[in-house]
């Protein structure tokens, strides 16, 4: 994708501070961070988001993931971590191109992942939980 900023990184027209790279995936340090530390995972082609990525490349971006994470929390000496994907504008997406943020958590670092909650009833929940099992198909 010819206007996408990680394509651009991943081909090396645009500069990254690189943590790893195999044949299909790039790790990257995050260039406005939301803390000391933020790392993105990016599959080397371009899929949008969660909903067009491959589930078995999904797969292995999140278990490099897990690899990642303790590495980083010896690295930089934290305890606690927010692993986050966005998919969509409205979901917070700014980067239209597949990718895992990595942030390490501080006390009282004012990083602000957080949502209301919604108060449902029991049967709201089953109505809910009801079509989403008759739709899927594993
Ligand atoms: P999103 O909001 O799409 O979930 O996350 C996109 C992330 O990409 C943001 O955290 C933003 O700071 C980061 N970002 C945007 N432009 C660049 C860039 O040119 N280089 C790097 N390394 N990160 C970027
Ligand atoms: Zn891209």
């Amino acid at each position: 994708m010819s206007d996408c900023i990680f394509c651009k990184i991943i081909s090396g027209e645009i500069p990254s501070a690189t943590v790893y790279e195999n044949d299909e995936c790039k790790v990257i340090l995050d260039r406005f961070p939301s803390n000391k530390g933020h790392v993105l995972i990016l599959p080397k082609e371009h899929v949008a988001n969660i909903f067009e990525i491959d589930p078995a490349l999904a797969g292995r971006l999140f278990t490099l993931a897990a690899k990642i994470a303790p590495v980083m929390k010896d690295t930089f000496r934290f305890e606690n971590m927010n692993v986050l994907q966005n998919n969509g504008p409205v979901a917070g997406q700014t980067v239209s191109h597949f990718h895992i943020h990595l942030i390490p958590r501080y006390e009282n670092d004012g990083v602000n992942v957080s949502w209301k909650q919604l108060d449902l009833t029991d049967s709201e929940i089953e109505e809910i939980r009801k079509s989403l099992t008759d739709n899927l198909n594993l």
